[in-house]
């Protein structure tokens, strides 16, 4: 048994761990340890690139609240994530910044492939965001191999050697398709991948370790989403409401993690944000083990954990983590925009079928996922 089974089993026989096991100081700014006292900024160093980033970064999202966003930055997070491909959200970010540019770290991202594309997108997200450079362009959401073509690397890299962005990288939701891939190039400074509670335990720990040995800075992603599920129909009494201790409890067991430079948890009012602030200073304790698990368990029919092991499966070729992922972005992130707009992106063919023809679901979720029912919900909410 691997320890990570121990340890599940040892959390399914209602015990916890000591939390002096759990808690890593490893990988932090020796100058900004946290304490238990009031909470403070701990800044971290992403990889090899020397950027220190507040621990508790910010995923801007769509729609940003400019006051929340500048309450962030006062409050000493460096560190914000957006995209070429969220809307407006570089221009909403771009009001919020102007005078405090070098008090932060700006990573956005490219939604193309094409070299001429990338190199463009830059130059665009550059004029919109009112800024010369740019900390980290990533391109955006590569979970196959075939979604960095060599022209998409060499785009990077001359984006790099022009200045206008210091490192590059990309975002992935399947890192354990991706990371040999990562490794083996060594163009990548840094990498954001989907990571929280309990995933890492079993499917991700390895590839992230892999990238902290390569000396890539990690940046985890959908760091609370599971434990946020306001919008879903199936349960009378959410989980967490966005400003209870579940979002913070999951942050903080993200950031045990010493690979981990970084989270972007996306924010939307201020008791929101003060509430994961908190994550970067306080313990992770055995009480935040024990409601971690019960939340999830809670959300167990329902939150898809991305680990792809039904890749493949339906023989209709849905791509059934993917869905599930459009579907989180309402039911989790109450965000019917982004829900659509990723929705959206699927091929026609994808997008036409109903799983309400099938009478039973080739695909069997070993994480308990109802497969069926949340596609038939995501064909009724977004198709
Ligand atoms: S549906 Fe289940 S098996 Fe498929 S990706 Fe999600 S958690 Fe994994
Ligand atoms: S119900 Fe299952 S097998 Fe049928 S199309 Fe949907 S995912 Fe595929």
């Amino acid at each position: 048994m691997d320890s990570s089974q121990s340890r599940r089993k040892f959390l399914q026989a209602g015990l916890a761990l000591p939390a002096a096991g759990l808690v890593s100081s490893a990988g932090l700014d020796p100058a900004f340890q946290g304490s238990s006292s009031a909470p403070q900024v701990v800044y971290r160093t992403l990889g090899k690139t020397n950027l220190k980033v507040s621990g508790v970064g910010f995923g801007i999202g769509f729609v940003p609240v400019p006051e929340v966003v500048a309450r962030a930055i006062d409050m000493g997070i460096t560190y914000f994530d957006t995209s070429r491909d969220y809307g407006d959200s570089e221009k909403i970010f771009s009001g919020v910044i102007k005078g405090k540019r070098d008090k932060i770290i700006i990573a956005t991202k490219t939604p193309s492939s094409k070299k001429a594309d990338i190199i463009k997108d830059l130059d665009t997200s550059l004029q919109v965001l009112g800024t010369d450079h740019v900390d980290i362009w990533h391109l955006h959401g590569r979970d196959r191999l075939a979604q960095v073509p060599d022209e998409a690397v060499e785009a990077l890299e001359i984006c790099k050697k022009s200045g206008k962005t210091r490192f590059i990288g990309f975002s992935s939701h399947d890192i354990n398709n991706m990371v040999d891939f990562i490794v083996k190039t060594g163009k990548f400074d840094v990498i954001q991948t989907t990571y929280s509670f309990p995933i890492g335990l079993r499917i991700r720990e390895q590839s992230i370790a892999k990238l902290q040995k390569a000396g890539i800075g990690v940046i985890a992603m959908k760091v609370v989403v599971a434990l946020s599920g306001f919008n879903l129909k199936s349960v009378e009494n959410p989980p967490a409401r966005p400003n209870g201790d579940g979002p913070v409890a999951g942050i903080k067991w993200v950031l045990q993690n010493p690979a981990i430079g970084t989270t972007v948890p996306n924010m939307r009012t201020i008791p929101q944000l003060e509430m994961n602030f908190r994550a970067m200073s306080e313990t992770y304790t055995p009480e935040d083990e024990k409601l971690l698990y019960t939340l999830n368990e809670r959300i167990r029919p329902d939150y898809c954990r991305m680990c792809y092991e039904c890749k493949g499966v339906c023989p209709k070729g849905m791509p059934v983590a993917d869905i599930l992922r459009s579907l989180s972005y309402h039911d989790f992130y109450g965000d019917y925009h982004h829900a659509i707009v990723s929705f959206r992106d699927f091929a026609r063919e994808v997008r036409d079928v109903r799983c309400t023809d099938c009478g039973t679901c080739a695909v069997q979720c070993p994480n308990g996922v109802h497969v069926q029912d949340r596609l038939i919900r995501a064909q009724q909410l977004l198709a």
